[in-house]
């Protein structure tokens, strides 16, 4: 197998693991199945970087997907882990950590005026529909082609782009029901939204859509498109829903709200809120949110939901997240940013460098990337070689081209310093990348 002999144990542990594990893995990105290779078991993490089993240290431009914002193992993050956790693990009652949780996220972002805790992004996207379809007691959802919301049934759907059409599910296991409900469009097509509302009338519930999607590398949405979407489904009687949970708490203090403003019925949130344990949330105007149980009658529970440890995880990290610190992402993520556009350009490698925030990813195309077929008619096999040569040379990339990189305030000048110097071989192997090797 490719690159395996860089990492023997990392190798055996894989083999262990799919003998238990389908596939080796609890989530598929992690397997490297887009760019080949050996899965990285990593053992600990400090500051910007991961160290493997093998005992290789990594500058880590994943931080876990986006949660990591503080860096690994941040001392007043942890701090208030080990105290929550000495106090107990889970009560199954209320508790005062989650309302503090709850009363942070309803300070920052205005649209939100009351939150209901879980424990997945995928929970969150799943209930604030379930919501939707029950305070409109309408059925059928609009969603975006290329935009992920975690592994919910009905919004896995991802066909039938172009034009309004009932979904098809994309996986066994999801049926025709489930994602019969579900119309995909084409990302940035407006034009689309509202031939979908004209062709069914009174049926739509909500649009849901990624406030800047990270999931299919980073295609911000193009001027006008987050508030065309607000005024179509205010005009219809839908319910609009920005999906923050790659967004929220990162790309600003008030997420991607705080950049566009517009302002949803409904919003999802996860990863940086946790702090990097499992808590996520929805929330959004207070009429939709008394629907739900006990105030209301659409139903939704969790035994972890609100989990002690998770909420004093997240609001540790979340009352770290000041001003000064949103700053710093956002110029380690420009630095980072101009360092890779370099060593490209330098190559001669055709590329955009696509950017929300601090997000940011590289499409190995000569266009302007603004929705999901773009992305796909990119050269991902140079992109393959580029991250292979980047994990060589201790740079832990995203395993796939359409993914979102991201840092943390920990990345300092050292760490930038080791980017910059596997760029200029990354940057080589790209170039000299040819389709169908990895
Ligand atoms: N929504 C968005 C925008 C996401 O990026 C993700 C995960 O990557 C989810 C929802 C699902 O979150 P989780 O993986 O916590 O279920």
């Amino acid at each position: 197998m490719p690159y395996s002999y860089e990492a023997p144990v990392s190798q055996t542990l894989f083999e262990r693991a799919a003998v238990v594990t389908p596939g080796g893995v609890n989530s598929p990105v992690r397997a490297f199945q887009a760019v080949g290779g050996t899965p990285r078991f990593m053992v600990s993490g400090r500051g910007p970087y991961l160290t493997d089993a093998d005992g290789r240290e990594y500058v880590d431009l994943v931080c876990s997907w986006g949660p990591m914002i503080l860096g690994h193992a941040h001392p007043e993050v942890i701090e208030a882990v080990q105290q929550a956790v000495a106090r107990g693990t889970s009560f199954g009652t209320p508790g005062e950590g989650e309302v503090a949780l709850a009363e942070e996220i309803v300070a920052r972002i205005e649209p939100v005026e009351q939150v209901r805790l879980v424990s997945s992004g995928t929970e969150a996207t799943m209930s604030a529909i379930r919501l939707a379809r029950g305070f409109t007691g309408r059925a059928k959802v609009i969603k975006f082609a290329g935009c992920y919301h975690g592994h919910v049934d009905a919004l896995l759907a991802a066909a039938g782009s172009g034009v309004a059409t009932f979904g098809l599910p994309d996986t066994p296991g999801v049926t025709g029901a489930q994602a019969g409900d579900t119309i995909v469009l084409p990302y940035n097509d407006l034009e689309a939204v509202h031939e979908a509302f004209h062709r069914f009338p009174g049926e739509i519930a909500c649009v849901i859509t990624e406030a800047s999607p990270g999931n299919m590398g980073v295609v911000p949405p193009l001027p006008g498109f987050n508030a065309g979407l607000k005024s179509a489904c205010e005009k219809n009687g839908a319910l609009f829903i920005s999906d923050e949970v790659m967004t929220g708490f990162r790309v600003s203090r008030t997420g991607w709200y705080g950049i566009d403003g517009v302002k949803p019925d409904l919003m999802t949130f996860g990863k940086v809120m946790g702090g990097g344990f499992p808590a996520a949330a929805f929330g959004g105007r207070a009429d939709v949110m008394a629907h739900l149980a006990p105030a209301g009658p659409v139903y939704q529970a969790g035994t972890l939901s609100g989990n002690p440890v998770a909420t004093a995880a997240g609001l540790a990290q979340l009352r770290l997240l000041d001003d000064a610190a949103y700053a710093k992402v956002d110029s380690v993520s420009a630095e980072i940013q101009a360092l890779v556009t370099q060593a490209l350009a330098k190559e001669g490698v055709a590329h955009r460098l696509q950017t929300a925030g601090s997000m940011f990813s590289v499409f190995f195309t000569d266009r302007d990337v603004t929705d999901y077929e773009l992305a796909r008619g990119q050269q991902s096999f140079r992109f393959t070689a580029f991250f292979h040569s980047m994990l060589a040379q201790g740079v832990y990339l995203p395993p796939s081209a359409f993914e979102s990189w991201f840092v943390s305030t920990a990345h300092d000048n050292t760490a930038i310093e080791k980017i910059a110097a596997a760029l200029p071989a990354a940057a080589r192997a790209a170039a000299e990348a040819t389709e169908g090797k990895k």
